[in-house]
């Protein structure tokens, strides 16, 4: 394959690429795919969080993200000249570019000290590659780098006063010049073989010595890479990427081709469910897992938002806060199926205690509660009921009712060959039951955190507000009447079977 030589300059997210993987840098490089950007919820507070962190600075020059590359460059060699503090200054080289967070000068001394902000809370190696990276462009324009630091969030922080965040205590700076210092070797490896790559591209690469690439089934790029995949493929696998690697570098591709004896259990359940194109089921598994539930039962989901700059108190930095639930609660005996929900009105603050309030007047204390990954629901009612200890009574009694709806998927007492591998409810749900998250406008729980954190922060218009409350509604309602698809496809499957 002829290949082009890389499109100069290269960028500091290129270059973070290529360490992760050569073919995604190529890809990126050349704009073989389009970059998107899906907005998250940290998009929606970084200009906060940044603020706080440039509040610590003095004398300093902000450099707008919105004028074009070259004024940007020009106006960062300006305060480089006035030695001032530079947000988001731009420097560039013959072959390489970089934006840096935050560049301070050595007060009473030479050279200067590297900033960079992470809203995160704990410390990356990626964040030190990316700091190696600025610091070789800064240097080979002669810039002495006297120290590099990371300001990141303290994530034991406990938001107690409703008034500003207390910057010194919500703010964790941590000096990694050391750090650096020990890595570098192994940076500079990296930076060696990333020049040589530069004057010798391949792509792509997939070889046994290529490992960088942990999964095609994750990453968005597969289609160039792999274009030869399609469903039913060997990387569908579970927990089988080496096996499903070593058979794709000897050109078999369907999973079906794999031999029986190279696989574990729940992988030959695999593969025979898609040989067939037939659902496996473990009965006996089943049976004793809905040994245990009630007649009446109930299937309960939460969304939360988790903003990175606490918003309630008291509650700390990342912690999830209920602002809906849907409830579908099912009576076998008369086949009848209840829905309740609440959804916070974004105006009334603190929503845990009327979440807890509402799920407490519906919820029967008496019956099975069935819920996905059963772990996020009972942590979030633990938590808001440490701030409302007057529900802890009421909790301790439903504690003991829930079950994890996708435990028989994960331990594959059920497989269908459409989950693909996966065992999330979005896959599951359309291969039990003729409805799916497709026509949502809300189709993820991210989704979803994201859209409530606009509302919380005002940046939607009155009209539209309604829109996103009535498209986060269905979105959880969605889940818990899946939920119920799902008990109840089980159970006839079951109830079929023992006949
Ligand atoms: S699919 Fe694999 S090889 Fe291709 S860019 Fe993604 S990680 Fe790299």
């Amino acid at each position: 394959m002829s290949l082009n030589s890389p499109s100069y300059p290269v960028t500091k997210s290129q270059y973070l690429n290529f360490l992760k993987c050569s073919n995604s840098f190529y890809i990126l490089n050349q704009a073989l795919v389009a970059k998107t950007q899906t907005p998250h919820s940290g998009s929606l507070e970084w200009n906060e969080f940044s603020d706080i962190c440039r509040s610590r600075f003095n004398d300093s020059v902000h450099i707008s993200k919105q004028i074009p590359k070259e004024e940007s460059m020009e106006q960062t060699k300006i305060a480089v000249e006035r030695r001032k503090t530079i947000f988001h200054g731009n420097f560039k080289n013959e072959h390489f570019i970089t934006n840096i967070e935050c560049l301070e000068p050595v007060r009473d001394g030479e050279g200067w000290i590297l900033w960079d902000f992470r809203p995160i809370g704990s410390m990356k190696l990626e964040i030190l590659k990316s700091l190696f990276f600025q610091k070789k462009i800064l240097e080979s324009l002669g810039m002495e780098v006297h120290s590099s630091k990371v300001i990141r969030i303290q994530t034991s922080y406990e938001y107690l006063t409703g008034e500003e965040i207390e910057t010194d205590k919500y703010l964790f700076v941590e000096d990694v010049t050391e750090r650096l210092v020990r890595e570098n070797e192994r940076f500079e490896e990296e930076w060696s073989r990333f020049q040589s790559f530069l004057t010798n591209m391949e792509f792509p690469v997939f070889s046994e010595s290529h490992t960088s690439c942990n999964s095609p089934k994750t990453c968005y790029l597969k289609d160039t890479c792999f274009s030869r995949l399609e469903n039913g493929d060997v990387f569908e696998l579970r927990e089988g990427y080496e096996i499903a690697k070593k058979h794709y570098l000897e050109g078999k591709i369907d999973l079906g081709s794999l031999p029986e004896e190279d696989l574990s259990p729940i992988q030959r359940i695999q593969r025979n469910a898609h040989l067939h194109g037939t659902a496996h089921y473990d009965l006996p598994q089943l049976t004793r897992y809905f040994e245990r539930t009630t007649e009446k039962v109930a299937f309960l989901d939460f969304e939360s938002v988790n903003p990175l700059l606490p918003m309630f108190t008291p509650s700390r930095p990342f912690q999830h806060i209920p602002f809906l639930f849907s409830l579908h609660i099912w009576d076998s005996r008369k086949d009848e199926l209840e829905y309740h929900t609440y959804i916070h009105p974004p105006e009334k603050g603190d929503p845990r205690a009327f979440i807890l309030e509402e799920l407490a007047k519906r919820l029967p204390v008496d019956i099975t509660i069935f819920s996905f990954n059963d772990f996020f629901e009972k942590l979030i009612i633990e938590e808001a009921t440490q701030v409302y200890p007057n529900f802890k009574d009421w909790w301790e009694n439903i504690r003991p009712n829930f079950i994890d709806l996708a435990l028989p998927f994960k331990k594959f007492w059920v497989y269908h060959p459409e989950q693909k591998g996966k065992a999330s409810l979005k896959e599951i749900l359309p291969t039990m039951s003729d409805v799916s998250h497709g026509n949502l406008s809300i189709k993820e729980g991210q989704d979803a955190n994201y859209q409530y954190l606009r509302l919380l922060k005002k940046q939607v218009t009155e009209e539209e507000k309604f829109r996103v409350l009535e498209d986060l509604v269905n979105y959880c309602k969605m889940d818990t009447y899946g939920l119920f698809l799902i008990y109840r496809k089980l159970k006839n499957h079951l109830s079929i079977s023992q006949c």
